[in-house]
């Protein structure tokens, strides 16, 4: 069928959530083809989740081993490769116990409902350009009332502070506030990194309040930034962290892992699909491919902020941030796919790279080029 024909059988029967021009028709490592064959160097990388790149043998093989020998059981049962997964999972995040969902969202939700177990308190505090998914639950907790106000009333009941005003936060948070939702890198927002001091201030005004502290990891876990979560490279942890997106290469999954003390009890949570084979075959592959490069990513970070010194851009390993402006991103967005680079615009007109972690030197450098050559073009 052809891309014409293809856009009207979507027009038709699929509800226009979302506004797009072009079809992705296969990947492989950073490169994807469009539905003409056109070539592209992929920095969005299904935004943030094709951590080892597209089609990863490793990858590949371990969801066909795994779709050959078990597709689903229902958590009625033990699961293969659950409670493996959870043991890697637990150990690379320095938690206790984790439990697995479907979604970003999901792992949310489940992160809210722990937190109200624990606490018995009912309210949220999350902060202004935050993002956490939009199930009824996260959705009340993401900030952009574009989005939200819709939607109303939703559960949890949540204010909104300034991402990095310490000052806000302690009058915010409450001895009803069951939970702080903090970004430790704002990613929907546009790569926005919090300043110096900000995370360990959020973990002393949670714990004066008896609050917990969720951390969503589920754009900046997993590696993206070169730990396997950003927390780890501040002097606190969080007592419950949401992870998703990178987390399995593109198969759908999310997880929740909490610090001692913390984990629901029978019947407290559940998911039919949660956990299933595939998702932990596909996660553990993706954790065996992301292991050894990890040490790796501060550097391709680093690579990607010296080309593109000019553009005073935001890095924090593979999550890159340029301020560009509301009118002039789409056009650098595009200019980018013109000559075949795929970046996109996230919040507040800011550019946003955020390549497979498996991007080489030389993907870099193509990539910052046309950047550059954009950017210039339409910026000047
Ligand atoms: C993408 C994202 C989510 C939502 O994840 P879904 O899988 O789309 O539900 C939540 N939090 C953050 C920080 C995200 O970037």
């Amino acid at each position: 069928m052809n891309m014409t024909d293809y856009k009207s059988l979507d027009a038709k029967y699929y509800m226009p959530a979302f506004s797009r021009t072009m079809m992705i028709r296969s990947g492989k490592g950073c490169t994807v083809w469009d539905a003409d064959g056109r070539e592209y160097l992929d920095c969005v990388a299904g935004i943030a989740v094709c951590s080892t790149g597209h089609c990863h043998d490793h990858v590949v093989e371990a969801i066909c081993r795994q779709a050959k020998e078990l597709i689903h059981c229902s958590n009625l049962y033990y699961v293969p490769g659950q409670a493996e997964f959870a043991e890697r999972l637990a150990t690379a995040t320095r938690m206790a116990q984790v439990f697995f969902s479907n979604s970003g969202a999901e792992a949310n939700d489940g992160a809210l409902k722990l937190a109200r177990l624990a606490t018995k308190r009912k309210e949220a505090v999350a902060f202004t350009d935050g993002f956490h998914g939009r199930t009824i639950g996260s959705l009340a907790v993401t900030h952009k009332p574009a989005i939200r106000e819709p939607f109303g009333p939703l559960e949890p009941k949540c204010s909104f502070v300034g991402y990095g005003d310490l000052d806000a936060l302690r009058k915010a948070v409450t001895t009803d506030t069951a939970a702080v939702l903090l970004e430790p890198v704002q990613g929907e927002a546009g790569i926005i990194i919090p300043p110096e001091g900000f995370i360990e201030g959020v973990r002393e005004i949670c714990d004066e309040k008896d609050a917990l502290l969720i951390a969503d990891e589920v754009q900046t876990g997993m590696g993206r930034t070169g730990t396997w979560l950003t927390m780890h490279q501040t002097k606190v942890m969080p007592d419950i962290v949401s992870l998703a997106k990178g987390i399995a290469s593109g198969f759908p999954m999310g997880a929740i892992a909490a610090r001692e003390g913390l984990a629901f009890q029978k019947s407290e949570h559940g998911s039919t699909f949660a956990g299933g084979p595939l998702a932990m075959a596909a996660a553990m592959a993706t954790m065996d491919v992301i292991e050894p490069i990890l040490p790796d990513i501060a550097g391709k970070g680093k690579r990607f902020a010296e080309l593109l010194a000019k553009w005073n851009p935001r890095v924090r390993g593979l999550m890159i941030g340029i301020t560009v402006g509301e009118q002039e991103c789409p056009k650098v967005q595009q200019l980018c796919a013109d000559r075949g680079v795929l970046v996109n615009c996230a919040g507040h007109g800011n550019l946003r790279l955020v390549p497979p972690l498996i991007i080489s030197d030389s993907e870099i450098d193509r990539a910052a080029g046309v950047v550059n050559e954009a950017l210039t073009e339409v910026l000047g």
